[in-house]
């Protein structure tokens, strides 16, 4: 059996920024004082309940938290009625989400306050859309595929804008802005792309390996967009594949010959020692040899939010110019079960 990790998978710098926010906060209040946490920091189980067990709570309503409390807002972003509702509530809050999610909420107010109607593409339901909609709710419609144009409610086809959630499939948003160009041909396009670096890389890596193997594994949680999104890049390429929380959830059914050639990547919000303990299990069990398919480098860093900046000054740390970055895993032999087995690492396309 092979198992060829693609690379990039794993964790965004806007997750590590997010949950370093947290466990800085923890760090600075100590013991004594919760912190709470509007929403799972990020959308991982594992995530979420190792920062728990550090001391975090996570809530759905900012009633829930008490007044006084500090909250911390998640990586997917928080609609103003929340923070709002934070600051009457006399909260101090932390915004953790990620820059990329807050480009897309400022595009939101412009376009609004230049008399746009905004297409919001994405899932009505995550909790992204429900911020960057919340930015400009009265202008903003969420369009989730090709069947909901029909029922839109258009003042002006040529005041129109469509704006996407970070985290989509691109082969999906491809298809429904292509149907939004065809009812409404003067649509305004965003200057960029709102589909997020990390969201667009893992998904090429998919598309660009998994015609080479017969199975693709993606690490992640079932409300991790991103991480869904895989499964489907790799269906849409004709290789199944499958999303697993962590090593308990495989299934052999997957691999009944145990000479496969297995995609392992991961969503980027699933930690690193996730993918590194299924590796161990195909080490281990299946004699596997461990591949790299480096397809993309990425460099991309971000700031500490300001508040939290502030949070620590009040309590004499000095933040300094703290960036926070993601360096691709370092594949370490004991980790990774490899002590037997060999390693070739693929040129980059
Ligand atoms: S997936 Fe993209 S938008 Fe979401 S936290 Fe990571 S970098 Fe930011």
């Amino acid at each position: 059996m092979r198992i060829v990790l693609a690379n990039p998978r794993g964790f965004c710098a806007g997750v590590r920024m997010a949950i370093d926010v947290v466990e800085q906060v923890l760090d600075v209040l100590g013991e004594d004082e919760v912190v709470y946490v509007y929403h799972d920091i990020v959308h991982n189980r594992h995530v979420v309940d190792r920062l728990r067990e550090k001391g975090a709570r996570f809530v759905e309503r900012v009633a829930d938290v008490p007044e006084g409390s500090i909250i911390v807002f998640s990586a997917h972003g928080v609609p103003p009625s929340v923070r709002a509702e934070s600051d009457e509530r006399g909260l101090t809050s932390i915004d953790a989400t990620c820059p990329l999610v807050t480009k897309v909420h400022s595009r939101a107010i412009r376009y609004s306050r230049q008399g746009y109607q905004i297409l919001l593409i994405g899932h009505a339901d995550h909790q992204e859309v429900i911020g960057t909609r919340g930015e400009a709710p009265e202008a903003t419609q969420v369009v989730e595929s090709p069947a909901d144009i029909p029922e839109l409610r258009i003042d002006d086809p040529d005041k129109l804008v469509y704006l996407t959630q970070t985290t989509l499939s691109t082969d999906d948003a491809g298809v429904i802005i292509a149907a939004l160009k065809e009812a409404f041909p003067n649509i305004k396009a965003p200057p960029d792309e709102d589909i997020c670096y990390a969201t667009t890389n893992r998904q090429q890596a998919v598309r660009q390996v998994a015609p080479h193997c017969d199975l693709v594994l993606v690490v992640g949680s079932s409300n991790s967009s991103n991480s869904v999104r895989l499964t489907e890049i790799a269906a849409n390429v004709g290789t199944p594949g499958y999303r697993i929380d962590d090593v308990s959830e495989l299934d052999p059914a997957w691999y009944p010959d145990g000479d496969e050639t297995v995609l392992l990547t991961a969503g980027a919000s699933a930690p690193e020692d996730l993918v590194s303990e299924i590796c161990r299990h195909f080490v281990e069990h299946h004699g596997a040899t461990l591949h790299l398919a480096d397809v993309f480098e990425e460099a991309v860093e971000f700031g500490l939010p300001l508040t939290l900046k502030k949070l620590m000054k009040a309590n004499g740390i000095d933040p300094g110019d703290r960036k926070v970055r993601v360096e691709p895993p370092v594949i370490t032999a004991g980790e990774y079960g490899m002590n037997a087995v060999a390693l070739t690492v693929s040129a980059k396309e």
